[in-house]
């Protein structure tokens, strides 16, 4: 399989993979190889400088046999039609495998959110909420953030969407700000379900979360939380992290030789999760241009930045001493990449499983706005570990069971309760 698909074909590729394996009926496979409904619109917005720029919005809902379709809205240059058909995708089995009732959708803007005042920011999320919110609803579909949009900007689409219906409709979209209708422990759930997730892999394979040591790709809200949980949580050491440098154009990692300090680096991080590095230089750390995080003498590697990052050449720089793969962010490592790792028999928790906490406490949040009564936020974690180690669980279980790799059973399991839902709808 070439390297050069794109994410809507591997997340096809991946299903394909997997159905056949299930001997699923070709034809409800069919069904379950697209979305459901796909929005394509124009945004217009007045800039600041009296001029109309036009923005293209998305919005794809994979399926909601299980429940309201669910899914961030991403700001990002290069977004597309097909990666936001492939997140969309891959939120249906993250929703399945977390077991919460809830489908999968997903939504974007290409932009760099970076490039716009605080004013043609709130225009256009009030823009995109304006095309879409006959489409949108706690019972239809719940947006939420994703890389680039912010809790602020829910908290604006929100606030669009209760207007346009005419009532406080908080459920319509999660990841809303704590005191706006957000739930506690959202900002950090991602992170820390990943090393929930991880805390779980090591017990299964007798690591010694103490004295492990991570890699981490990026370095915005996942892998900050991902950073802090690795060393709270599990008091192991944070070997580096990595960021994308917007002036310079180019990725750097930065690593301490004692191991980074994540709530130090987080205070020199700005909302883009761009570290400041003369700062960061003059606390000792180690600044090197390009993706030397892959390299690292690591037990864990958490790619936590963006898809497609491991593939078929960075893979080979891959120290020997990794035995685990915490896909933080969505569709890290290309297929070719998955097959080295199955070769070399490195343990992977797949995305839609490791990164499910994010749409866990988003799912919590819709269920305090329902019913109007907000938890802790130490109830919220603990509520998150719950499932968080179920699903791991269930899919280490389907692994076992089947003989197959974490990411195919990951599908497997959440594949298989979809189908189930299809089933008891009437739908097949
Ligand atoms: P974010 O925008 O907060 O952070 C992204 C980080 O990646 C930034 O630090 C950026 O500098 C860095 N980055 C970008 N390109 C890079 C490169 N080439 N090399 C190194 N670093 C690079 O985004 P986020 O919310 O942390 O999301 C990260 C990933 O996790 C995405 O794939 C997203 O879809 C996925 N995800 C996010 C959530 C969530 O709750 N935020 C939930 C599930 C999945």
């Amino acid at each position: 399989m070439s390297d050069l698909i794109n994410a809507f074909q591997m997340a096809q590729a991946q299903f394909d993979h997997v159905a056949k394996q299930l001997n699923m009926d070709p034809q409800v496979a069919e069904i379950l190889r697209w979305p459901s409904r796909e929005f394509k619109f124009e945004i217009p917005v007045r800039m600041d400088d009296g001029s109309i720029r036009l923005f293209f919005g998305y919005r794809v809902q994979h399926n909601d046999v299980r429940g309201p379709a669910k899914g961030g809205i991403r700001f990002h240059p290069s977004e597309t039609l097909d990666t936001v058909r492939a997140l969309a995708m891959w939120m249906t089995w993250k929703c399945a495998v977390a077991d919460i009732p809830l489908g999968g959708g997903k939504g974007g803007v290409p932009v760099d959110p970076a490039t716009l005042s605080v004013t043609e920011k709130e225009k256009l999320c009030r823009g995109w909420v304006g095309q879409m919110w006959r489409n949108i609803g706690p019972r239809q579909d719940v947006p939420a953030p994703d890389v680039g949009t912010t809790p602020q900007m829910m908290g604006w689409m929100m606030d669009e969407y209760s207007k346009l219906v005419g009532q406080y409709t908080p459920g319509v979209i999660t990841g809303k700000p704590v005191g706006g209708g957000g739930s506690l422990g959202r900002t950090e759930a991602t992170g820390f379900g990943a090393i929930f997730a991880v805390r779980e892999a090591m017990k299964h394979l007798k690591i010694d979360p103490a004295k492990s040591v991570v890699a981490i790709q990026g370095f915005g809200n996942v892998s900050q939380y991902a950073a802090i949980g690795f060393n709270k949580l599990l008091g192991g050491t944070v070997a580096c992290v990595s960021y994308w440098d917007r002036a310079d154009r180019a990725a750097y990692t930065v690593s301490h030789p004692k191991g980074v300090d994540p709530k130090f680096l987080q205070s020199i991080t700005d909302q883009y999760g761009s570290i400041d590095k003369e700062q960061a230089r003059k606390a000792g750390y180690i600044i090197e241009e390009g993706d030397a995080w892959i390299t690292k003498e690591a037990d864990v590697l958490l790619p936590g930045a963006l898809e497609g990052q491991i593939n078929a050449e960075s893979v080979k720089r891959v120290s020997s001493r990794v035995r685990i793969v915490a896909e933080g962010a969505n569709g890290p490592t290309t297929p070719e990449a998955d097959e080295v790792f199955k070769r070399n028999n490195i343990f992977v928790v797949p995305d839609f499983l490791c990164n499910a906490g994010g749409v866990t406490v988003s799912y919590f949040e819709g269920v305090q706005n329902d019913m109007n009564y907000y938890w802790t936020r130490e109830e919220v974690l603990q509520r998150l570990d719950t499932k968080m180690t179920q699903a791991f669980n269930s899919v280490l279980e389907m692994s076992e069971g089947e003989k197959v790799f974490m990411r195919d059973a990951a599908y497997m399991v959440a594949i298989n309760r979809v189908v189930k839902a299809m089933e008891l709808r009437g739908w097949i």
